[in-house]
């Protein structure tokens, strides 16, 4: 089947509904191809406090179904498939998703967002999943009574060491350094949780297996500063080190960074005339929730302009 479009918006988290709620009150009619976890990043979160406009804490899950509500309510069409291959060397643009549809777009509003950074250990693979995470709103429950370690100094790391440390028996926090990126109030609450223990200065050198259990047993951490290793046992490990900008699909076609995050102006204009980018996959800086959102709604305000000026809209 083929659809064409006037704004197609690739990304079904903060940046990308923004963008469909503000195209489709500009009666752009948007298509949104979700991909293949809507909601994004947000939807692993656990409670969220900092979203303007609720004062209690909301699930990032309830936060994200209500954000697409919202955006089909106003006019966006959702599918739920994900994106194979674009072509922005034709005009329209070419997008065709994993049942074969294609989609033909004047404009294309790119919200990937941004996947959790691994540690690059060679049995991180076989561990995915069977005592190694990347998120702990969505595996801690299985590690209930359990003892468990956290890996990195963000505020990701902070508030998966909170979340666990209420289930788990112990929480170990590993992290690189003895300072942290996390913001302070994150890293107090963690310290006023009893059950919390520190490895800073170190470093995860192997994740070491259960054979009894098919999972994880522990993990062997180096200290940088004295370089002393020792082993800690935990049975599960989760990773909190980051996210990787989700820009393969058009590596080669836009201009990246030297990290792949795709490089955008003020207008979240990118080098490539009608193809704009939204939240994670541009902002290495600030990546909330909020700014994404503020990031959506841009880029769909400057997408209606491109589309007059074309004469399109
Ligand atoms: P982040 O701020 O980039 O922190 C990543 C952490 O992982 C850093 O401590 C970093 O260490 C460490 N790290 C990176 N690569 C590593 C490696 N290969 N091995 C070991 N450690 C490594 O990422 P984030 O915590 O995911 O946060 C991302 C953004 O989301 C931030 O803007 C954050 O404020 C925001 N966020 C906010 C909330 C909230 O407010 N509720 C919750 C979660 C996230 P170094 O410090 O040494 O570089």
């Amino acid at each position: 089947m083929l659809e064409e479009t006037k704004v197609l918006i690739i990304g079904g988290g903060p940046a990308g509904l923004t963008a469909g709620i503000y195209a489709a009150r500009a009666k752009l009619d948007p298509i949104l191809i979700a991909g293949p976890l809507p909601g994004g990043q947000l939807t692993g979160t656990s409670d969220i406090e900092n979203f303007p406009g609720f004062p209690e804490p909301q699930e990032g899950m309830r936060l994200m179904e209500n954000m697409q509500r919202q955006a089909e309510r106003v006019g966006t069409k959702i599918i739920l498939d994900e994106v194979k291959s674009l072509d922005l060397r034709r005009r329209p643009f070419s997008a065709t998703v994993s049942s074969g549809d294609e989609y033909h777009a004047r404009t294309i509003i790119f919200a990937t967002g941004a996947r959790p950074r691994m540690l690059g250990l060679p049995e991180e693979k076989e561990f995915l999943g069977r005592g190694l995470s990347t998120c702990a709103v969505c595996d801690g429950a299985f590690y209930r009574g359990k003892e468990v370690a956290v890996v990195g100094g963000g505020d990701s790391a902070m508030e998966e060491a909170g979340y666990l440390a209420k289930m788990c028996r112990k929480v170990t926090v590993i992290h690189r350094r003895s300072e942290f990126r996390a913001s302070k109030i994150m890293v107090e609450r963690v310290r006023a949780m009893p059950n919390v223990t520190w490895e800073l200065d170190s470093v995860v050198t192997a994740i070491i297996s259960d054979p009894a259990r098919k999972g994880v047993a522990g993990v062997a951490v180096r200290n940088v500063g004295t370089g002393g290793e020792k082993q800690i046992p935990v049975a599960g490990v989760f990773l909190a080190i980051g996210h990787i900008p989700e820009t393969g699909l058009v590596k080669g076609q836009v201009e990246l960074d030297e990290e792949g995050y795709i490089a955008v102006n003020e207008r979240q204009e990118t080098n490539v005339p009608g193809f704009f980018a939204a939240g994670d996959c541009h902002d290495r800086r600030w990546r909330q929730a909020v700014t994404a959102a503020a990031f959506g709604c841009r880029a769909a305000l400057e997408a209606e302009r491109y589309l007059t000026r074309e004469g399109i809209a």
